[in-house]
C-alpha cells in the first residue's frame, strides 16, 4: 500500500521581493516557471523531456547549493593546526588542494588546506575533519551508504550498469563500487569486537528471549587460489518453538543472527559467541542447536552451549540412509523413493535403532566393498549422533528438527551475492564480502552503513551486562540449570569429560 502523499507545500516562494531590482517585481515561483517556459520553448514537450529537465535541474541546483554552501564557510585562517594523530601543530603546507567529493547532491569541489606532519608521516586537511568528510575515498557518507546498498546484493559491474538507470546524471565505475565495498568491508573487519558489531547490527533483546534455535553449516565457495573454500555459517534466531499439534507456520528467519567466516574454526567459534553472547543464550530457557553430524559442529555446541538441545537435522539423516540406499541399489534405481519414505518412517522414532536393525539386514545382500563401505558409514554415522536423534520426542515438543533455517541463511547470506555462475573470488575480498553480507542480513538493508560505523566503537554498557575493567571480557556463564531441559544433560556432561 503506498502512503498518501501530504500536500507539500512549495520550496519557492510566490511573494516578489519588491526590491528594486529590474526582476524585483518577479516571485522565485515565477522565476522558475519563466526557466521552465523558455527551456520548454526550445524542445518537445513529451513527460520524457520534462522528467530529464526537472532531473537536470535538480543536479544543478544541487551542485550551485553545494558549491555555495562551501562557499560561505568561514575562510580558513592558515595558522598551524594540531595533527590528528600526535596532536603537535602542523603548518599548511598547501592551500587550496582540490578534493573532488560525490554527493547525493552532485559533485562537490573542495578547495582546503593542507597540512603534512612529518613526525607521523601523514597529511590532514582540517576542513575534512570540520565537514565531517569521510578521511578517505571519493564519496560522502550518504552516497558511501547507497553505493554500499548495491554493492552487497550484486556484483559490481551490474552495479554500475545499474546505477545509471536509477541515477542518470551520476555515473559511477565498477571500481567505485569496489572501493566503496572494500573501504566498508575493511571497516566491517576492524569492529570494536565481535560483540559490538552485533549489537550494532541488531539490538540486544530486553529480555532474554524464551527460547533460541542456533544452527551452523558450512558452504563451499570457488576462490581464485584455493579453489573451494568452506565458509562456515551459523544462525542465531528467537524462537522456534511450536506447540505440539499446532499447524505448523513457516519459521521466521528475519529476527535472527548470522554469522558468516571464510576462515578457521576459532575465529567461526568467536562469532557464534558474540552472536550468542548478545542474544543472551545464557539466559535461555530452551536452547535448540541444529547441525549435520560434522563433530566441530558438536564440540562448538557443547563448547558454547553446553546445555543446549542438540538435534542432528534430519535431511543430513535422510541423506546419509540415501547414500547407502544408492550404493546397493544403483543411482537413480526406481525404488529409491520408497527406500527414502521407509528412512523417514524409522527415524520418526526416538531413536534410530530401528532404523539401524533394518540397515543392518541389508548387510546378506552387500556384494561388494562399496555397498559394505555405505552400510558402516550409516550405521557408525547414526550411532554416533544417536543422542540428536530423538525426533520423536523433539517434535512432540515442538522443537525444530529440519534444516530449513540454515538452508536459508545460505541461500540469503551466501549464495544471492557470492555463488553466482561463474563467480570466482580472491580471498581477501571473498573474506570481508562473507563478513559484510552476514552482517547485512543481521542488520537490515535500512540499518546496515550504520551499523558497521556504530560497531567501531565500544557498545553502550548496559547494566545488565557491564564489561568490568581488568577482567576478562566474557564474564564466566552462569547457567541456570533448573530452567533448561534436562533432554542433552547426559550429551552435555559426557562431551565434556
Ligand atoms: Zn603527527
Amino acid at each position: 500500500m503506498s502512503r498518501r502523499r501530504k500536500p507539500r507545500t512549495p520550496a519557492t516562494s510566490s511573494t516578489p521581493p519588491n526590491d528594486g531590482t529590474p526582476l524585483g517585481g518577479l516571485s522565485d515561483a515565477d522565476l522558475l516557471r519563466e526557466v521552465a517556459r523558455r527551456r520548454l520553448a526550445k524542445g518537445t514537450f513529451d513527460i520524457d523531456a520534462i522528467e530529464e529537465l526537472a532531473t537536470a535541474a535538480q543536479r544543478d541546483l544541487g551542485e550551485e547549493t553545494l558549491a555555495a554552501a562551501i562557499a560561505a564557510l568561514p575562510p580558513e585562517d592558515d595558522k598551524p593546526k594540531a595533527c590528528p594523530k600526535c596532536r603537535q601543530p602542523v603548518p599548511v603546507k598547501a592551500k587550496n588542494r582540490l578534493r573532488h567529493i560525490l554527493t547525493t547532491a552532485g559533485e562537490l569541489r573542495l578547495a582546503r588546506n593542507y597540512h603534512y606532519c612529518t613526525n607521523c608521516g601523514r597529511g590532514f586537511a582540517p576542513r575534512d575533519a570540520e565537514l565531517n568528510l569521510p578521511e578517505e575515498g571519493e564519496v560522502s557518507t550518504a552516497m558511501e551508504r547507497r553505493i554500499l546498498d548495491f554493492g552487497v546484493n550484486d556484483t559490481f559491474e551490474s552495479v554500475a550498469e545499474r546505477w545509471s538507470i536509477h541515477f542518470p546524471t551520476s555515473i559511477i565505475s565498477s571500481n567505485l563500487v569496489r572501493r566503496v565495498v572494500d573501504r566498508v568491508g575493511l571497516r566491517c573487519e576492524s569492529a570494536y569486537s565481535e560483540e559490538a558489531l552485533q549489537m550494532a547490527c541488531r539490538e540486544k533483546p530486553e529480555e532474554p528471549p524464551a527460547m533460541l534455535t542456533v544452527a551452523t553449516d558450512g558452504s563451499m565457495l570457488h576462490t581464485r587460489e584455493a579453489n573451494w573454500k568452506e565458509v562456515k555459517v551459523g544462525v542465531v534466531a528467537r524462537g522456534g518453538f511450536i506447540p505440539p499439534g499446532e499447524e505448523r507456520p513457516r519459521r521466521r528467519v528475519e529476527d535472527a543472527r548470522y554469522v558468516a567466516v571464510l576462515g578457521g574454526q576459532l575465529e567461526f567459534k568467536k562469532g557464534m559467541a558474540a552472536a550468542l553472547a548478545v542474544e543472551r543464550a545464557d539466559e535461555v530457557g530452551t536452547v535448540v542447536w541444529l547441525g549435520d553430524g560434522a563433530r566441530e559442529n558438536w564440540t562448538l555446541a557443547s563448547e558454547l552451549c553446553p546445555l543446549a538441545i542438540q538435534v542432528l537435522d534430519v535431511p543430513h539423516a535422510v541423506h546419509w540412509g540415501m547414500l547407502c540406499g544408492k550404493a546397493f541399489l544403483g543411482e537413480g534405481h526406481c525404488l529409491l523413493p520408497q527406500w527414502e519414505a521407509r528412512i523417514h518412517e524409522l527415524l520418526d522414532a526416538d531413536s534410530p535403532e530401528a532404523a539401524i536393525q533394518e540397515l543392518m539386514n541389508c548387510l546378506e545382500f552387500a556384494a561388494t566393498a562399496e555397498q559394505l563401505a555405505a552400510l558402516d558409514d550409516v550405521v557408525g554415522y547414526y550411532r554416533a549422533n544417536e543422542k540428536r536423534m530423538q525426533y520423536r520426542t523433539f517434535r512432540s515438543l515442538g522443537l525444530p528438527v529440519g534444516s530449513g533455517i540454515v538452508e536459508s541463511a545460505h541461500r540469503h547470506v551466501l549464495q544471492v551475492r557470492m555463488k553466482r555462475a561463474g563467480q570466482r573470488w580472491g580471498m581477501v575480498r571473498a573474506r570481508r564480502m562473507v563478513r559484510l553480507r552476514a552482517a547485512y542480513r543481521t542488520a537490515g538493508a535500512v540499518r546496515f552503513h550504520r551499523a558497521i560505523r556504530d560497531g567501531l566503537k565500544a557498545p553502550a554498557a548496559t547494566h545488565k551486562h557491564q564489561l568490568r575493567p581488568n577482567a576478562p571480557r566474557r564474564v564466566l556463564r552462569n547457567y541456570t540449570k533448573s530452567r533448561v531441559s534436562p533432554l542433552n544433560r547426559a550429551a552435555a556432561a559426557a562431551a565434556s569429560k
